[in-house]
């Protein structure tokens, strides 16, 4: 397995047209569990780590990293999100995150999450014109976990849009109006972090380290290469030149230097590997909800598939089952009550991953459910 180089760091890649430059794996918001988290981020800075997203999980780890650590606050790219469209909720929201955060201003501000590029009007724009002229933000931009290809090609369209943090991984590269959209957003100058980089399933069983399909070719290629199938799926991604930064969820040191060891070696994933990878996400695609949204305008009784389907993606892959389960909890009763019921053969037919929807439905209905 690629090891860290103590002699390298991690690689730094325009963000755009912005004019700044910043490392291609950026530390994910949720990576901070029981771990000492000073201790984290020294690694992170040591392995050239220096773009960090702040979510509500980061708690005080940067603040009290920028005070006890003077003058390393300009030398991290820090990436935020607020969660409304409303200019007061927006303000309201910025705010708090400079003082939890121990900062002035965040270099890239997000709208989280934006399914509809609509959301982005003529009040958004203003506000972001004034907090940046406020130095509150350097960068603006959003966040998009549905319906992905649509907003990110409309997104270029605004002319006010820096960044997108979008959901991409090694699967969704056969897809080629994602791969269209990327390229759109590339040539308008719009810097990209790639999330959910590893592509989980909504399998029962969590994803092998390793996958089944050619198992015996794949293995003893990567172990020719000296790599994790988590790190042949970084590299897939970074193959892709209109992406800025992978945005990963390292929830140990360890997988911290694993990653940036992948990310210090430059050289192009073998063929071989990315065609193997190919055939595994062909293989198991039915089982990968590619958050199209398109089931939902298949379904009379209003049922929120695609949420569901996260949420299993979420219970399975990430095993927070718990938290899920409030999560699902929430649906109104008299839409959840007909989660078992309903209909979903026209849902199933429009799929483009042709995922066995009403199957699953009934799972997470068992599986989710609070009885
Ligand atoms: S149509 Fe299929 S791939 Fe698209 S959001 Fe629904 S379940 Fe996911």
């Amino acid at each position: 397995m690629m090891q860290k180089n103590t002699d390298l760091i991690v690689p730094k890649k325009a963000f755009g047209n912005t004019g700044v430059k910043i490392s291609k794996l950026c530390l994910g918001g949720g990576s901070f569990g029981n771990q000492n988290s000073q201790a984290f981020l020294n690694e992170a800075m040591r392995l050239g780590v220096n773009c960090w997203e702040i979510v509500s999980f980061t708690g005080n780890s940067y603040s009290e990293y920028f005070k006890n650590n003077p003058g390393i606050r300009e030398k991290v790219f820090l990436s935020g999100k607020v969660y409304s469209t409303d200019p007061v909720v927006m303000q309201e929201q910025l705010n708090k995150v400079l003082k939890e955060n121990g900062t002035s201003f965040i270099d890239f501000l997000a709208i989280h999450p934006v399914d509809n590029i609509n959301m982005l009007d003529n009040s958004v724009r203003k506000w972001v014109e004034k907090a940046k002229k406020e130095k509150k933000i350097r960068f603006f931009g959003f966040c998009t976990h549905k319906n992905m290809d649509e907003c990110l090609s409309k997104g270029t369209e605004l002319g006010w849009i820096d960044g997108i943090q979008t959901v991409y991984n090694y699967r969704l590269q056969s897809v080629k109006s994602t791969e269209d959209a990327l390229q759109k957003c590339h040539e308008k100058g719009i810097g990209i972090f790639a999330v959910k980089s590893m592509g989980l399933s909504v399998q029962q069983k969590p994803e092998p380290h390793k996958p089944q399909l050619n198992k015996v070719r794949l293995n003893s290629l990567l172990v020719d290469h000296d790599m994790s199938f988590e790190q042949a799926k970084l590299k897939a991604i970074w193959q892709n030149p209109n992406l800025t930064s992978i945005c990963s969820l390292m929830p140990n040191r360890s997988v911290l230097q694993l990653n940036a060891s992948a990310a210090m070696d430059e050289r192009p994933l073998n063929s071989e590997i990315i065609k193997l990878l190919a055939k595994y996400a062909d293989s198991t695609g039915k089982f990968f909800c590619r958050r199209c949204g398109i089931c939902e305008t298949e379904n009379s009784d209003k049922i929120p598939i695609f949420n569901i389907m996260e949420m299993l993606m979420y219970s399975r892959g990430y095993g927070g089952k718990d938290k899920v389960s409030k999560m699902f909890a929430q649906i109104p009763i008299e839409i959840r009550s007909m989660i078992n019921s309903s209909n979903y053969s026209n849902a199933e037919k429009k799929c483009p991953q042709k995922m066995p929807i009403a199957q699953l439905m009934k799972e997470a209905y068992l599986e989710l459910s609070e009885f």
